[in-house]
């Protein structure tokens, strides 16, 4: 499926891509992206969840990796499963480490294109700005006194990407049992830590990436010409209502409340199921 390479190029065989998920999610979210786009990059994608599920590992095999971590919203439940995301791209060998959450759509080629661009060779996290400034923390030294540190990060319901080169840098702070120990330094979630890392204790920076897409935006308002080449979408409820791109079909909001179903006949037209709807 990576097609004709030339030498150097990237392929998406370099992308370690980890989706982040809980046992309740298995059946409403995690149906919805493996028959999305997770078939169009099945060899790079890790599910990382907090129970075992037989339907899971028969569809992913290998690729679903149950993690002992609490099925909780807490910090520290969430900041464990980054830490098994971290640790098996580490262990991966492959160039990039791109997080997404359960109900984000990637766009596997927009990707490619994006990181192609870049060199994973060089200091890269890449990604939506939670915020519109930095945050400010309060990092605990070792002596129980207090400090103040701002930086930017990352939303991680928008998903980002880092770079090996920027990873390898990240080891002492977000490797093993690392990680729970820096976020409990600054007591935010598992996004802000990375951030928190990456630009408080190894000097990179966020390059801030319009193509990535939460449901913390109106969604609504990604024109639909441009969908093509958003890099992350998402869907969810904002300010009580349903927060979805917009797009007309194939499918009806009622059959395909995301959208995403309609949003993959959109890229990968070809797909059985998409032929179907059209009445092919
Ligand atoms: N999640 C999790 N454990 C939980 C709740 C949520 O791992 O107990 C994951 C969920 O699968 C998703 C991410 O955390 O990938 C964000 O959850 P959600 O979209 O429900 O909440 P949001 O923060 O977007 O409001
Ligand atoms: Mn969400």
């Amino acid at each position: 499926p990576e097609g004709y390479r030339t030498e150097g190029s990237l392929t998406l065989g370099d992308i370690f891509i980890a989706v982040k998920t809980t046992k309740r999610f298995h059946q409403s979210r995690m149906e919805l992206l493996l028959d999305t786009w997770i078939s169009q990059a099945r060899e790079q994608t890790y599910v990382f969840t907090d129970e075992e599920d037989d339907a899971l590992k028969r569809t992913m095999g290998d690729h679903a990796v149950f993690t002992n971590c609490s099925a909780e919203h807490s910090h520290l439940a969430l900041s464990c499963k980054m830490a098994a995301e971290f640790d098996a791209f580490l262990a991966s060998g492959r160039s990039w480490f791109c997080h997404l959450d359960d109900d984000n759509y990637l766009n596997p080629r927009a990707l490619l294109k994006l990181l192609s661009s870049y060199s994973a060779t060089w200091d890269v996290y890449l990604g939506k700005p939670s915020l519109n400034r930095p945050i400010w923390a309060s990092e605990t030294l070792p002596n129980n006194k207090t400090k103040s540190v701002r930086f930017w990060f990352a939303t991680g319901g928008a998903g980002f990407c880092i770079s090996r080169k920027l990873a390898s840098k990240m080891v002492p702070w977000a490797s093993g049992r690392n990680f729970l120990s820096t976020s409990e330094l600054i007591r935010l979630p598992d996004d802000c830590t990375i951030g928190y890392i990456i630009e408080c204790k190894v000097g990179g920076r966020l390059l801030p990436n319009a193509l990535f897409h939460s449901h913390l935006e109106n969604l609504q308002l990604v024109p639909p010409s441009r969908l093509t080449q958003q890099v992350t979408l998402s869907y969810g409820v904002f300010e009580n209502k349903l927060n979805v791109i917009e797009l007309s079909g194939p499918f009806s909001p009622q059959e395909d409340p995301s959208r995403f179903r309609s949003l993959h006949c959109h890229l990968y037209p070809n797909t059985s199921w998409c032929l179907q709807a059209v009445g092919w």
